[in-house]
């Protein structure tokens, strides 16, 4: 049977974690769809030009091949061979992010490559219009959610494992925008899906929210 679990929310509230998990326990596979919006960000880094007009976009889009090859409880991204799944992690690509997230091309191209990885197997989908847009067919929904600054500390806690020293006033700043813009998208704003469980896990650590 091709189950469909569907996790949504907010930059930072933890989707990643608890779908990675998740997804080890019921074997499924783990689909993080803010990777597919990072990878196209990072390809906008590197090569610029495309993003110039919607001709240029929507050539690149056509011809984009990603990569996705699971592993274990995650997966790995590579472009024409190249693994970019540590590059897409960066600060400047998950700003990028938030901005070619908006455009309804790109849009189009991930839910499309969502649908067709999904279409021969039980899928863990996370991001921000999975159960409302991409599978509103799915079996379960769920929307998590978490305060602005406990999902700032989060991000500073696992950036700073990373080695990377940012500030984490910056870091909540950065996603204070990406909310806004996520929430004001014309197009699937961040909402929660009908019939969802609703769960805020400010106050929660991962193993208890895996629990609920
Ligand atoms: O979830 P993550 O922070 O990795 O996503 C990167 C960006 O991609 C987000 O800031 C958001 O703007 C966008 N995104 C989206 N829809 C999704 C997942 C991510 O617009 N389903």
């Amino acid at each position: 049977r091709r189950v469909i679990v569907t996790i949504d929310g907010p930059a930072g509230a933890g989707k990643s974690s608890i779908a990675k998990r998740l997804a080890g326990r019921l074997d499924l596979l783990y689909l993080e769809s803010g990777a597919f919006y990072r990878a196209v960000a990072l390809m906008a880094v590197r090569q610029p030009q495309f993003l110039r007009n919607s001709q240029g976009l929507e050539d690149f889009l056509a011809t984009f091949q990603l990569q996705v090859v699971s592993k274990n409880e995650g997966f790995r991204l590579f472009v024409a061979g190249q693994d970019i799944t540590a590059g897409i992690r960066d600060p400047e690509v998950s700003r990028i992010a938030s901005q070619v997230a908006t455009l309804r091309p790109v849009r189009q191209w991930v839910h499309d490559r969502l649908r067709q990885i999904a279409g021969s197997g039980g899928v863990i989908a996370e991001g921000r219009d999975m159960g409302t847009k991409v599978f509103p067919e799915a079996e379960v929904k769920i929307f998590l959610d978490a305060s602005l600054e406990v999902r700032a500390h989060r991000r500073w806690l696992e950036l700073q494992n990373q080695g990377n020293t940012l500030r984490e006033n910056a870091i909540l700043e950065d996603i204070a925008q990406r909310d806004r813009r996520d929430r004001e998208r014309v197009e699937d704003p961040l909402s929660m899906p009908p019939g969802a469980h609703y769960i805020d896990s400010t106050a929660y650590d991962l193993k208890r929210v895996e629990d609920i």
